[in-house]
């Protein structure tokens, strides 16, 4: 399977973050990373490649250099897209005839594309247990559900502009009025337990489309998650590939709940990272010096997808500090610090993208236009190390189904590995030696 194909199989198999992380863990396995649990003592060796998981979706995996101490080379992404979730008392009937979920929003998406298209369910079941409670992955994986649109002959100016409503447009079809009680069931079939057994559950929609090459030239891929699934795999990508550098211990983050906000444990507004960098400088026998040191020195990457020149509305972003699919990495700037990127940042980057021949571009909003935010300032917070908030170019963001450059992907790996593998000594303020 080549680069594309590898990819589009994981988004495909991470409906949701839990998944996600469940198979970033199994790339890890595989390249014999071991796990390492919070709950447990940690024993980190000199030369050892270890990962950790927080709530089954949020994932940190690091490589030690063999004399042990190093700053730490951080590269960070998110594990959460926007969908819609299940509530607690999840349906619903209408007029006898209908059976549909109750759902709300996770995030903010565009509501238009969920509309007539199979959907299905994943997430997390929580089972009871002999002896407690156990959460179980689970994905129905197959065509089930479907957002109805109103028939133009009944809404004769949607095309004028419509104004959704999350409660009362967005609720997904699941079958026939007589068929109560079939929601529990189903999860219940596709977690191995008793429908009785079945005590909690996060449970998302998800669209059923699989990731696709288009363009004359096939230029672009089209798939769900694009953000931020695209950065997390060329993230693990890169730091699976990059060869040991004994300057820094290389670490790869995907935090959970950037959609949201990060603020949960295992979102880059906790104290994730932190709890982590400090574990590794304590197994390894360093002290509170140490831990300064190390973290003074250390780098990270915040990696998160940016919005491409609209084909359609280019009026939509700054004319000049606007960015193009297939054109290479881009380096976001925001002079609130919604992003981190600073000027030294973003020169230490692009100094190591020009060695190792990595097109790279500058984004910035409009100044009429307020933008996103992401994770790296959020995570700076807890952790303040130098960063610069980087992405790839893409259109239709936070739609169920996205565009981004093909050649990007490669880009993106290409440069998170000659980060990886760069030898970095900082100086005084703004200065670095590679
Ligand atoms: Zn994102």
């Amino acid at each position: 399977m080549d680069h594309l194909e590898r990819f589009f199989s994981f988004v495909e198999q991470s409906p949701t973050a839990f998944h996600a992380v469940a198979n970033l863990k199994e790339m890890l396995q595989k390249a014999s990373f071991r796990e390492l649990k919070e709950k447990d003592p940690w024993l980190v060796d000199a030369g050892g490649k270890y990962f950790v998981t927080r709530n089954d979706s949020a994932i940190i995996a690091f490589s030690v250099p063999r004399d042990g101490f190093a700053p730490f080379k951080i590269a960070a992404a998110h594990s959460d897209s926007p969908a819609f979730k299940l509530k607690p008392l999840f349906e619903d009937r209408v007029e006898q005839a209908y059976l549909r979920l109750n759902v709300e929003k996770y995030g903010g998406m565009l509501f238009a594309p969920w509309f007539d298209r199979p959907l299905s369910l994943a997430g997390r079941a929580v089972v009871e247990t002999d002896k407690g409670v156990e959460a179980r992955l689970f994905n129905i994986d197959r065509d089930l559900l479907v957002i109805p649109n109103v028939a133009i002959h009944m809404n004769r100016d949607i095309n004028d502009g419509f104004k959704y409503n999350a409660q009362t447009d967005m609720t997904p079809l699941l079958g026939e009025g007589d068929l109560k009680g079939k929601f529990r069931s189903l999860v219940a079939e596709a977690a191995g337990c008793k429908a009785e057994e079945l005590l909690g559950n996060d449970t998302f929609l998800y669209p059923r489309i699989k990731g696709t090459v288009i363009g004359a030239e096939g230029e672009y891929v089209m798939s769900p998650r694009l953000d931020d699934l695209e950065c997390a795999y060329c993230g693990l990508a890169a730091f699976l590939s990059a060869s040991p550098c004994e300057n820094g211990i290389d670490m790869l983050c995907v935090f959970d709940n950037e959609e949201v906000g990060s603020g949960t444990k295992q979102g880059a507004d906790s104290t994730l990272l932190y709890d982590v960098m400090q574990r590794i400088l304590t197994a390894l026998g360093k002290g509170a010096e140490d831990a300064f040191r190390a973290t003074a020195a250390s780098f990270m990457l915040s990696a998160d997808n940016a919005h491409a020149v609209h084909p359609n509305h280019p009026e939509k972003t700054d004319a000049e500090n606007c960015v193009f699919m297939n054109e290479g990495i881009v380096i976001k700037f925001n002079a609130n610090q919604r992003y981190t990127t600073d000027g030294v940042s973003a020169a230490f980057f692009h100094r190591i993208l020009k060695e190792h021949g990595i097109p790279c571009q500058h984004f910035a909003n409009r100044s009429d236009a307020a933008g996103g935010g992401t994770l790296g300032n959020i995570s700076g917070s807890h952790v303040s190390v130098n960063t610069v908030d980087i992405g790839l170019a893409q259109l239709a963001m936070h739609s169920c189904c996205e565009t981004a450059g093909v050649k990007d992907i490669a880009y993106m790996t290409d440069g998170m590995r000659a980060f990886y593998e760069t030898p970095v000594t900082p100086g005084r303020d703004g200065e670095f030696f590679m």
